[in-house]
């Protein structure tokens, strides 16, 4: 076997910014070859080039993961180029809405097809290759906010714990075929959607983390690095005997709110 051959493939949705680029490069920086995927060509560039400057192997692919077509081609770009995928990282994901009464057509369309039918469309893409080989991970980005809920994003949240339901799901369909499905659900992360959220009205990423002092237990948000750590470890084999379980990264938060 060629050097190439011997070194895990991995997909990451939503690899163009934020978690899931911290995510690829994490990977890439173990030898894992990455195939990114994101709707965003430009920022998808970026995370190649960031990758392939540190010695490490990357091509992106631009996909809406809400289309269950583009889920199908990027699965297929992936075995072309690779003829297998040991892991899928589903993150892509908006953060959107408000509370219920807020919530118009239009959010909860975009949060079901990207959050929730997205993240099942990843997954339903490269089961079959995985089955195929007897191997494989799936790491899947929900939200703290799954668990213990929040007052003001009523259907991100509900979309966020549908896919800890298919995170159960899968595990027990596909444990027998020696995969394995774990979520993550981070606290808060200061990514580029919270970057350029907030860079819109004047506020900077050192002024984020001014404002996000004092969070859960450790006093502070994480950076996409700290949450990609975490997806690291359930992707590799070092998780081998971890599945269907869901792994909250808050820095205590949750726990912050019973004191
Ligand atoms: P981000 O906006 O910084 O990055 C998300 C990336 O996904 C972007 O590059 C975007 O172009 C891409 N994307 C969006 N829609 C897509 C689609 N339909 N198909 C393919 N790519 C698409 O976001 P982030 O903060 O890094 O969030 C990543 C994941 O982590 C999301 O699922 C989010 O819900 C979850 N999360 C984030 C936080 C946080 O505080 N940042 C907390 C909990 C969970």
């Amino acid at each position: 076997m060629t050097d190439s051959q011997n070194k895990r493939v991995v997909v990451v949705t939503g690899a163009g910014a934020g978690i899931g680029k911290a995510c690829a490069i994490r990977l890439a920086s173990e030898g894992a070859q990455l195939v990114v995927a994101d709707i965003d060509e430009q920022a998808l560039q970026n995370t190649c080039s960031e990758i392939i400057a540190a010695g490490g192997a990357a091509s992106g692919f631009e996909a809406d993961v809400s289309s269950k077509e583009q889920c199908t081609q990027l699965v297929e770009y992936a075995l072309d180029n690779y003829a297998r995928i040991d892991s899928l990282v589903a993150n892509a994901g908006i953060q959107t809405g408000g509370n219920l009464l807020e919530t118009t057509e239009e959010d909860w369309q975009r949060l079901i097809d990207i959050n929730m039918k997205g993240v099942a469309y990843s997954c339903q893409s490269v089961l079959p290759a995985m089955v195929s080989t007897e191997s494989g991970s799936i790491v899947i980005i929900s939200s703290i906010n799954a668990v213990i809920g929040s007052a003001d994003m009523a259907v991100y949240d509900m979309t966020k714990a549908a896919v800890l339901a298919l995170t159960r799901n899968l595990a027990m369909a596909y444990g027998k075929d020696g995969i394995r499905v774990n979520a993550v659900c981070p606290g808060n992360t200061i990514t580029d959607f919270h970057i350029n959220r907030l860079a819109s009205q004047g506020v900077t990423v050192e002024q984020i983390r001014e404002m996000t002092k004092g969070y859960g237990l450790l006093g502070h948000a994480a950076e996409p690095e700290e949450i990609a750590n975490v997806v690291n470890f359930l992707a590799s084999e070092q998780a081998s005997f971890i599945t269907g379980q869901t792994i909250i990264a808050d820095g205590g938060y949750s726990l912050s709110l019973n004191t």
